[in-house]
């Protein structure tokens, strides 16, 4: 049994890999160590339920506040981590306390990618990744107020449904021709954009965000400069172009990084001590045949169980396929699976123009990933057509008379 467990990180990730240690019978120490003061959370609500105004607080915390203290966890907020010595088998952090470790696991995550015009630092201009940028969203998101979002991918579309919802006149600008483009393809990235438009959002396609300019004060945002010369005014300005996964101290430690830190299909590092789970993880996956880094909730969620057992000294392989969801006005939808080489055909199940239907992506007759839009428990059944690698029929498969289980064996 190893006696010290560290686990930097005290997101979902973090928080998920002391549950699982615990209730596989770890009973040495556990440090969770983490940056921000808050205890451990899930992001979801962020962008959706907390800030749209259906969900309390209180329901993105991993656990009640009492919890780390009664499974004897060491769970130290407001901690930042500033090395790792892999000889010593300790972590430094920023008050010069150093924690030794028998393994480690890095569960740091990532965050958002910043703008980088001139005005970007102006005050008004918000990104959106701690509850407490969720907070200060929820209270500016007031009735008539003009919000810009700037990126066209899950943070800005769910964004900008909070805020439609909240009765704002809202703005998004996208770089590319639909947004949420390159995750989806045209045939469902078209639904999103004519979800938003239907719901009153100037959505703007092909934009280029020169400038954010301010207003009569000069301090405040005012409005945001375009390539081609339009100016979009603005109350407030929220930018989601993407995340960066937190690999710095990783690198710095010389484990193996490449966009993510490389870990094999037990989330064990380059270092058989360092194990990694969640956005940074750059996984083999068993199934898919490849390394992949998913930035989405399920991960985080999911991978500590493997985290656990590999220190555990258990075989169990994180095989999960990619998922993830997004609840938009009255659109609610989940996606599993992973396309990433590219797909050859989409097949509909159902009514894409009142969004209800369950869609395929397709490479030679088989499914790579399938997303359901207002149509429910249907993932394990797509889980299961996507694992058997089955070729399918098209005409059967956008038949919603034919079960999906019956599609796994007949081909
Ligand atoms: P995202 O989903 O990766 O989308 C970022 C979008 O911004 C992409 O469409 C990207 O276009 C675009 N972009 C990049 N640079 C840009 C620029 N300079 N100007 C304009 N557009 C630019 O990232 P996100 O929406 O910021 O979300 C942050 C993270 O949170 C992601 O990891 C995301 O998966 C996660 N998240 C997930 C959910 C969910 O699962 N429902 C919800 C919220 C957040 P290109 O693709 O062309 O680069």
């Amino acid at each position: 049994m190893n006696a010290r467990v560290v686990v930097v990180g005290a997101g979902l990730g973090g928080a998920k890999t002391v549950e699982a240690l615990r209730d596989g019978g770890y009973d040495g120490r556990l440090v969770l160590l983490g940056t921000e003061t808050e205890r451990p959370y899930e992001r979801p609500p962020l962008s959706k339920g907390y800030l749209g105004g259906s969900e309390e607080r209180d329901a993105a915390f991993v656990h009640p506040a009492d919890w780390y203290a009664r499974h004897d966890v060491d769970l130290r907020p407001g901690t930042t981590v500033t090395g790792i010595d892999l000889r010593a088998r300790d972590v430094l952090d920023a008050s010069g306390t150093r924690t030794g470790f028998d393994h480690l696991v890095l569960a740091t995550g990532s965050e958002p990618r910043r703008l980088d015009v001139p005005g970007a630092d102006l005050d008004g201009v918000r990104y959106l990744r701690t509850l407490d940028d969720s907070d200060r969203l929820r209270a500016s998101l007031t009735p008539g107020r003009h919000v810009v979002v700037i990126g066209g991918g899950w943070i800005g579309l769910e964004v900008a449904a909070a805020a439609r919802t909240a009765g704002c006149e809202v703005t998004v600008l996208v770089r590319d021709p639909l947004p949420l483009l390159r995750v989806l393809g045209p045939e469902l990235a078209t639904m999103f954009s004519d979800l938003h438009r239907g719901h009153g959002v100037d959505l703007r396609t092909r934009t280029d965000v020169t400038e954010l300019v301010p207003a009569g004060d000069g301090t405040h945002v005012g409005a945001v400069a375009l390539a081609d010369g339009t100016l979009v005014e603005a109350d407030l300005v929220v930018v989601g172009i993407g995340a960066a996964p937190r690999t710095a101290l990783a690198e710095a430690a010389g484990l193996h990084v490449e966009d993510g830190v490389v870990v094999d299909r037990h989330l064990r590092s380059s270092h058989p001590h360092v194990l990694a789970v969640g956005d940074i993880a750059r996984a083999e996956h068993p199934l898919l045949g490849t390394h992949v880094r998913v930035e989405h909730w399920a991960n985080a969620l999911n991978q500590p169980a493997t985290a656990a057992a590999t220190v555990l000294g258990r075989d169990e392989p994180y095989d999960r396929l990619p998922y993830f969801f997004t609840d938009q006005y009255d659109l609610g939808m989940e996606y599993v699976g992973h396309v990433d080489h590219g797909y050859d055909e989409v097949v509909v199940r159902g009514d894409l123009e009142a969004r209800e239907l369950v869609a395929f992506w397709l490479r030679g007759g088989r499914v790579l990933a399938g997303m359901n839009v207002n149509v429910w428990d249907v993932v394990d059944d797509v889980q299961a057509l996507i694992r058997s690698r089955a070729v399918v029929s098209r005409d059967r498969l956008a038949d919603p008379d034919v079960p999906l289980a019956s599609l796994v064996t007949a081909g």
